[in-house]
């Protein structure tokens, strides 16, 4: 193993952009290098003024404490502090170079072609746009340096936190492509938190009165079941302490737009939303997960098809956790989430959790021309990184296909009443059918696609419109496990095939 990162000391428990902030100690010092980038910035943006009115140094060092939140690296935290100073400031990259180093240098001069690519943008059709220029220079300025993605990153989030002082025209811009573009990638890196605010921030301006209708639902439900949940808590922390399994167990809210997702695509039925609260228990390692998940089967009864192991199966993305939905004494339905602290570190921060326990040295390694190990579930940014540096070799690369290939895995098809459904890519019928329901998928008799009979062989296509035939005396054949391609659509047609 190499050194630890300067800065990034471990402590037990991970922050949270939610904890309240220690009030006077606790806060660790600076480093010098820290401080002294503080200080450039400082004086480089004297006497500008963001849009709310506050001295600009304000969104920097906002910058700054939330790239120390996903404890990143030193070199991360200060091209943070100093990512608009060169496009903003009479600050130059050979400035930054000579006294931060050449890392540091690379970062903001990663972070400054990215805006620049933005700042020819007028609308959001144009962000990942056709013309080939500005879409090449943006796949190389994310491509080099994944970290740059996570400045960036950090950067709209602070900017998506203070939309209020834009005019109504640009919020509504900002907030869409914050919902489109860069809460989707917070998700493919598996930084959850962040994926969950972006998403809500963004979805308060994009669809106000949706949001508020939905947030008042979540917190409604939340304090009618906020008793019965208290209940249940002790009764697991009982059975829990009593087989002597360390652990930690707090309630889980779900996110505005993640619920409004989801509803759209059960047609709107509440009833078929089973995780608007769920509890989530952590403990020390694999073990004790299944064996909590065992005892939680012991006390209530489960819902057999809502057990899902994304620990011997992460989801693409590299979360992991098992998560399981009871029915308890009450009556109550009640979705539970297990998982080690590593686990949780990885599912809230993701990518930034993944440098913290690698140690990662990034920009030495892309420099040496090497390809950044990453977690095999991020290949993709590999694959980023290979096209990237093919680019900058002057290589001819399908622009397209490579801007497809940013949600590859992922098709979007449609319910005939125009819901979006998004499966795996080479998803089949029965895969539609058993995510729309397991009563759809077990009573398939034919499919129609864009409006013709099709078979069930047939792979979707992006943007099919897909209208599942059923009939009431249809049962569920064995034969159907060779047209599936989902795993969580075997799952579902297993437990209601006959045990042979
Ligand atoms: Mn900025």
């Amino acid at each position: 193993m190499s050194e630890k990162p300067k800065v990034t000391k471990p402590d037990s428990k991970p922050s949270s952009a939610h904890a309240q902030k220690p009030k006077s100690s606790g806060k660790p010092e600076d480093s010098p290098r820290i401080t002294r980038a503080v200080e450039l910035a400082t004086s480089a943006h004297e006497g500008q003024l963001r849009r709310t009115g506050e001295p600009y140094i304000i969104h920097p060092l906002a910058v700054k404490k939330i790239l120390e939140e996903w404890k990143m690296d030193e070199d991360t935290i200060i091209a943070g502090v100093l990512h608009d100073t060169v496009e903003d400031t009479s600050i130059t990259l050979s400035d930054i170079e000579a006294e931060f180093g050449d890392s540091v240098a690379f970062l903001v001069d990663g972070v400054t072609k990215l805006s620049a690519v933005r700042k020819h943008m007028n609308d959001i059709d144009t962000y990942l746009p056709e013309t080939k220029d500005n879409f090449l220079r943006l796949m190389i300025a994310l491509g080099s340096d994944i970290r740059v993605l996570i400045i960036k990153l950090a950067d709209r989030l602070h900017n998506a936190r203070t939309l209020s002082a834009l005019p109504p025209e640009k919020q509504k811009k900002i907030a869409l492509e914050t919902l489109e573009i860069f809460a989707p990638l917070a998700d493919r890196l598996n930084m959850g938190r962040l994926r969950v605010e972006l998403a809500d921030l963004a979805f308060s301006y994009v669809d106000p009165k949706r949001f508020t209708y939905l947030k008042t639902l979540i917190e409604e439900q939340n304090k009618q079941a906020s008793r019965a949940l208290k209940q249940i808590e002790q009764e697991v922390s009982d059975i829990l302490k009593k087989e002597k399994i360390d652990f930690e167990i707090s309630g889980r809210i779900k996110s505005v737009y993640s619920l409004h997702k989801k509803l759209a695509k059960h047609n709107q039925n509440m009833g078929e939303i089973y995780d608007l609260t769920a509890l989530r228990i952590i403990v020390p390692d694999i073990t004790s997960c299944y064996l909590t998940l065992g005892l939680l089967h012991s006390l209530y009864t489960p819902m057999n098809e809502r057990i899902k192991d994304y620990i011997a199966v992460p989801k693409q993305n590299g979360y992991q956790s098992l998560h399981t939905t009871v029915i308890t004494k009450n009556k109550k339905i009640v979705e539970f989430q297990i998982r080690t602290r590593e686990m949780h570190d990885y599912a809230e921060r993701g990518l930034a959790a993944s440098f913290y326990y690698n140690e990662q040295k990034l920009t030495e390694n892309y420099k040496k021309g090497k390809i950044q190990h990453l977690p095999t579930n991020l290949l993709w940014i590999t694959e980023l990184q290979e096209t990237a540096a093919k680019l900058k070799e002057g290589k001819k690369i399908d622009l397209k296909k490579l801007r497809l290939n940013l949600f590859a895995d992922k098709i979007f098809v449609y319910t005939p009443k125009g819901d979006i459904i998004d499966l795996p890519k080479g998803s089949l019928p029965l895969d539609f059918a058993f995510r729309l329901h397991s009563e759809i998928g077990s009573h398939v008799i034919g499919v129609k696609i864009n409006g013709k009979m099709s078979n069930l062989n047939r792979r979707l296509e992006q943007g099919d419109v897909v209208e599942i035939l059923t009939s009431k005396s249809q049962t569920p054949k064995t034969s159907w496990l060779d047209k599936i391609f989902t795993s969580h659509a075997r799952q579902k047609l297993r437990q209601l095939l006959p045990k042979s």
